[in-house]
């Protein structure tokens, strides 16, 4: 075992490190390594190792020999499994991509790969980003590393999981409906998600294409904006990136104004989670923020309009899986017969739900009734929020209703599972950049009989700025976490 101190790390104290010769890339990159090979087999948050890791690092460990090494290179980073890496296996963690080895590069690996970064290997999700536990992999489950009985959050479970016990020192996960945040928030870490456009969706597979964002997860504030600045960026491979020319920055100030929907905070959240969002208002109060509360009079209809775009996008997107052109093929009576039998063999439940559920919507007879509804509807929640923007510098809430949940406690029940997304969503379907930061711990499963004590596991409270506001979330997320 090496004796650096992988809990305390930085991505800037790595750099600083390596510059300096305390250890090179290759002993860095061997640290996790070990740390992976002791632990990986218990939490699954990695599907793959790449055997080139080593190789890479000593080209990293080239850079700073002759002088052109930059703040990533050497970096061990792990990416979520739906990020395409040229020649490496890229499942999203679904049996139809089984044994399908990515053909090119994502731009956010071709950024990161210009960097220098070390690319460790492909992590555990949801299929297809389908879940907010991870126990949608076809792969098995994510142990969330705090208690191995309860699940790691999803659909990066295995990101925030590598992060948050060492197996990696910053992660990239995606981002549609909270995939980045709610994990992170379940496992201790620090979880982004860009604004829609800042940040390139080519090579990411899709699932929902208006909500999708790559975000960066880590350690603390800093890490994660230092690989939001190296992945960011328009993209000729991505129309619905935004030309850097209309890129418009909101104003960072000293002194941050907070907005609060306390008409959103009423039901359905657990008791700690309230009383550390509480603590959390409090604790921004004696930072010397001042806290304001707002109304977004449509947010609660966030989560159910989600369910009704989301699965639409999924199901058009899906359809690109028909066992001819990637990964698992199974055999039929005809060509139709292929097609079937591939999907029903390589699709797990929830995918299949979800083109079920998204078929449904866009069909002619209820297209109106309910796609047409929800897109209508977004329209109106982006502009509650560009009106509440005008007052406020940030919204606050909590990332999700509950801490880490038991794994199997919600599996059996989609609408349970679906829950957990309540504050996430509303940043996906506005496109604004939103933030979960650590913000305690609450205990669980104590037994005050035999005096047992329970485990501490992890909470977080979510920042959502406004448009190109990510230098805000930056700002107020270090100030919570008292970095400087
Ligand atoms: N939990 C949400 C869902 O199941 C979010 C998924 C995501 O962001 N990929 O859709």
């Amino acid at each position: 075992m090496s004796n650096i101190d992988l809990k305390s790390l930085t991505i800037r104290k790595a750099h600083e490190d390596m510059k300096a010769g305390v250890f090179s890339a290759r002993e860095l990159t061997q640290a996790y390594l070990d740390v992976i090979a002791e632990k990986n087999p218990n939490l699954n948050a990695y599907l793959f190792i790449f055997e080139d890791a080593l190789k890479q690092a000593d080209e990293a460990d080239k850079r700073f020999k002759d002088g052109t090494a930059e703040l990533l290179t050497g970096i061990p980073m792990a990416i979520k499994n739906n990020i395409c890496i040229k020649d490496k296996p890229t499942t999203a963690a679904s049996k139809i991509l089984e044994n399908y080895r990515a053909v090119y590069d994502a731009t956010v690996i071709e950024k990161l790969r210009k960097a220098g970064v070390v690319f460790l290997g492909g992590t555990n999700m949801d299929e297809f980003g389908h879940g907010a536990s991870t126990e949608n992999s076809a792969f098995g489950v994510t142990k969330n590393p705090h208690d191995n009985t309860r699940v790691a959050g999803g659909s990066s479970g295995g990101s925030t999981t590598a992060v948050s016990a060492n197996c990696c020192l910053a992660a990239l996960g995606t981002d549609t409906g909270g995939s980045s945040r709610q994990p992170a928030s379940f496992c201790g870490v620090v979880g982004f998600k860009p604004t829609y456009g800042r940040v390139s969706r080519y090579g990411a597979i899709a699932m929902g294409s208006s909500l999708d964002q790559v975000g960066s997860i880590a350690k603390n504030v800093e890490d994660a904006e230092i690989v939001y600045n190296q992945i960011k960026g328009d993209d000729n491979m991505d129309s619905t990136t935004i030309p850097e020319s209309l890129i418009k920055e909101p104003k960072v100030k000293e002194k941050i104004v907070v907005g609060i929907p306390r008409n959103f905070l009423k039901e359905g959240i657990d008791e700690d989670v309230m009383k550390n969002f509480e603590e959390s208002v409090e604790k921004l109060k004696l930072l010397g923020h001042t806290i304001k509360e707002i109304n977004l009079p449509n947010i609660d209809y966030a989560l159910a309009t989600y369910y009704i775009i989301m699965p639409a996008e999924v199901s058009t997107n899906l359809s690109r899986f028909d066992g001819v052109r990637f990964g698992l093929h199974k055999e039929g009576e005809n060509l139709l017969g292929d097609y079937m039998k591939t999907r029903a063999e390589g699709f797990g439940p929830e995918a299949r739900r979800r083109i079920i559920l998204g078929t449904y919507v866009l069909s002619a007879g209820y297209y109106d009734a309910y796609y047409n509804k929800a897109t209508a509807l977004r329209e109106v929640m982006k502009k509650d929020f560009a009106k509440v923007f005008e007052e406020v510098d940030v919204i606050l809430t909590p990332t999700s209703p509950t801490p880490a949940f038991k794994i199997g406690e919600k599996s059996n029940d989609p609408v349970q599972m679906y829950l957990a997304d309540i504050f996430t969503v509303s940043a996906n379907m506005t496109g604004v950049p939103a933030i979960s930061i650590p913000s305690g711990f609450t205990e669980r499963d104590s037994n005050p009989v035999d005096g047992q004590k329970g485990k501490q596991l992890p909470l977080g409270i979510q920042f959502m700025a406004p448009w190109m506001g990510e230098n805000i979330l930056f700002k107020i997320g270090k100030d919570f976490l008292g970095e400087d």
